[in-house]
């Protein structure tokens, strides 16, 4: 049988996840679908990163900060498909909504909104011989947490801004900080790789991975075999951890049907306006993968994106219904929960 929802969110970032906490206060059936499988988004590529710029939001570490978000995200229940990439939408007769996701499930929703950040991001994966083996192991595509780094030998490939900063984030802690990169210089903020020559890294251009020497046991890797391509010399050395910042490779997320009128700006983002509408009627649109006049490409602006969206597609589909939704402070979907915390705070 088919279920139906009111709302299906394609993406579980910051955007999605708000969308569906939003959408379960304005009492509407909904469902997220995430094509990585933890939901945070964008979030999750800088875990060890300390975010400051979200009002009312202390300092606080992306990893803590994703996990925030999820568990808001999930306070109404809804239905969350993860591992599962929205492969085309298309509407039929009655203006409602189907979805095609990867695994050839059929997704059927009387109004969208889009959350996709602008396509699925994934690192620029190395490529050499057994890296597959000892990725999430030894060897990361992103920062690890500064504490299991501490006091280790750290080898970073790549020369832009995201491994010059991961290289001195590292300097203070890690016993040794080994920077290898293709060219002969690094592309990075001057200003960074100063800090880093000033703070002893040892740094290798013209370098790449050439090859991992596992330990015993083969769970890890125990030395890096580089190569200088200017030279062609070849030289070992003894690592605890890989890391590899090489950028990362945006793919194009769905596809829609001729009867679909989706504005794109580029091959990526859509345009719209600052309620989430898209230019497709109960398409609607929160965050990256959204632009109009006056957009905020920051958390923040995923936020409010996200509650203009969900009162957007509140309206499409119960013209009558209010045009915001309730303060949270008064709301009656919190009445249980504000008696769970207020006992729970009196009996600590
Ligand atoms: C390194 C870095 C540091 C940042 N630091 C800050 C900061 O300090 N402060 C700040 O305010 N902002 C910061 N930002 C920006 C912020 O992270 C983004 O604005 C925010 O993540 C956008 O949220 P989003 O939900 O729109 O998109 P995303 O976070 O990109 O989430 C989109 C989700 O959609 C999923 N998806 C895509 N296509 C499909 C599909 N077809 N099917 C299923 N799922 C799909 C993706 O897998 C992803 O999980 C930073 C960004 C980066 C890259």
């Amino acid at each position: 049988m088919k279920e139906w929802y009111d709302v299906t969110i394609i993406g579980g970032g910051p955007a999605g996840l708000y969308s569906a906490f939003y959408s379960g206060l304005r009492g509407m059936k909904t469902k997220i679908i995430e094509y990585q499988q933890n939901l945070g988004g964008k979030v999750l590529l800088y875990p060890e990163k300390m975010i400051w710029d979200v009002g009312g939001q202390l300092p606080v570490l992306g990893e803590k900060f994703a996990k925030q978000i999820v568990q808001q995200g999930l306070t109404f229940d809804p239905t969350v498909c993860r591992n599962t990439k929205v492969e085309s939408v298309e509407k039929d007769a009655n203006n409602n909504f189907i979805l095609t996701t990867n695994d050839g499930k059929k997704h059927y929703s009387r109004a969208v909104i889009l959350a996709n950040g602008g396509g699925i991001i994934q690192p620029k994966r190395l490529d050499v011989t057994d890296a597959q083996r000892y990725e999430g192991k030894n060897l990361h595509y992103s920062m690890k947490s500064l504490k299991s780094l501490q006091n280790k030998t750290v080898l970073i490939s790549g020369g832009g801004d995201a491994a010059i900063d991961c290289a001195v984030e590292l300097l203070e802690i890690a016993k040794k900080v080994i920077v290898v990169y293709r060219k002969n210089e690094c592309r990075a903020h001057e200003a960074q790789v100063n800090k880093l020559v000033k703070g002893n890294a040892k740094f290798m251009m013209n370098t790449t991975i050439d090859s991992f020497i596992g330990t015993k046991d083969g769970t890890a890797i125990q030395q890096v075999l580089l190569k200088n391509n200017a030279s062609g010399i070849r030289s070992n050395h003894e690592v605890d951890h890989v890391i590899v910042q090489h950028g990362y490779n945006r793919e194009s997320s769905f596809t829609v049907d001729p009867n679909i009128t989706l504005e794109k700006k580029d091959d990526y983002f859509y345009k719209g306006d600052s309620f989430g509408c898209t230019t497709e009627n109960g398409i609607f649109a929160a965050g990256d993968i959204l632009t109009y006049d006056g957009k905020i490409n920051l958390l923040v602006g995923a936020f409010q994106d996200a509650v203009q969206a969900v009162n957007s597609v509140k309206n499409y589909l119960e013209p009558t219904a209010p045009k915001v939704g309730m303060v949270s402070s008064h709301h009656k979907a919190f009445e249980e929960r504000n008696k769970e915390i207020i006992h729970s705070q009196l009996n600590a």
